[in-house]
């Protein structure tokens, strides 16, 4: 297993950076952190084993404010994308990389100008090719619930304009919010596939079964973040089979996050998938917030009677087959 060549195609640069990266980052830019202790830093920004997330909007308040404000500079978003690249393929093996990342959240507020940030972001994964010449990596622009539909089509507009420097896909995420329409977007997404980007969302990871059947109905994405709903509707999964759409799945995160109660919810999802011939892969949402990586992923996968090795072979081949980058 530990030589197996992996791919990973869904993972937050908000939740992958190396800690001590992190905090360097932070003092490079004077930014005032709320504790002069690292260790506390550490525990501040990743998961323990004991640790869970009650909400969505929980999971970003606690973990994510932090780590995308050190992460909002040309020279701190850079380092980072840099370090997390090459720190997969030294951790394990990880030859094929999608990163993703919201540009909005990265600009102080208007602050810094969105070109700069995500002219660095693909100098970061350049920088990171160039040191390790055998891995692939493209960076997914992400919008999200929590911003305006005018503020998401810029963020689209963004990924068209960077799609032939390394701007692979767009996705959504975000915590559901009142102001957020996802009919609103179909024209987003159109475009985007018009442009000939790769389209994934995340949706099904909670709650809301409607929009993730709108989602595979109208926007017909080639993957989805989590998806975790779908085995709760036959249609649906008829549909996501018949398109080939790729299911992200993320085991740690969804338990830590509280999406699936437990071990024994997760093993019945994973096998719902394999039984109805439901494409996935296996992914971690953020290495180092959940405190795994890919390879802790297919062990835990194969530990917990989740998955057999060969179909973690298969998850992985999958990963190789639908990746955005060409
Ligand atoms: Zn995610």
């Amino acid at each position: 297993m530990r030589k197996a060549l992996r791919a990973e195609l869904h993972t937050h640069l908000g939740a992958a950076v190396d800690p001590p990266i992190l905090w360097s980052l932070a003092h490079l830019q004077g930014i005032r952190l709320p504790s002069k202790d690292y260790w506390e830093f550490e525990d501040m920004i990743t998961m323990t084993g004991t640790e869970y997330n009650t909400s969505l909007d929980e999971m970003h308040r606690k973990f994510y404010y932090w780590t995308e404000l050190i992460q909002s500079s040309p020279l701190a978003v850079e380092e980072s994308v840099k370090s997390v690249i090459g720190g997969g393929y030294r951790k394990c093996n990880l030859v094929l990389q999608e990163l993703r990342l919201n540009p909005m959240f990265r600009n102080r507020g208007g602050e810094q100008d969105l070109d700069h940030i995500i002219m660095a972001v693909l100098r970061g994964m350049d920088k990171a090719m160039l040191e390790y010449p055998m891995v692939k990596a493209g960076i997914i622009l992400m919008m999200d619930r929590t911003l305006t539909t005018e503020q998401n089509y810029i963020i689209a507009k963004k990924a068209i304009a960077y799609k032939n420097r390394g701007i692979v896909g767009i996705d959504l995420a975000g915590p559901q919010r009142e102001s957020f329409s996802i009919e609103a977007h179909l024209p987003i997404f159109e475009e985007v596939r018009k442009a000939g980007l790769g389209i994934t969302l995340h949706t099904g990871e909670e709650g809301n079964l409607d929009e993730l059947r709108y989602v595979v109905e109208h926007i017909k994405p080639d993957r989805i973040g989590h998806g975790l709903l779908s085995v709760k509707d036959t249609e649906i999964m008829k549909a996501i089979r018949e398109q080939n759409i790729v299911l992200e799945t993320c085991i740690t995160s969804n338990l830590r996050n509280r999406k699936v109660t437990n071990v024994e919810e997760m093993k019945q999802i994973i096998h719902t998938y394999l039984r109805e011939n439901i494409p996935f892969t296996l992914n971690t949402d953020g290495p180092e917030m959940y405190k795994t990586n890919i390879h802790k992923e297919q062990l835990f996968a194969i530990e917990h009677g989740m998955l057999t090795e060969e179909q973690v072979a298969t998850c992985t081949e999958t990963a190789f087959s639908a990746t955005f980058i060409k």
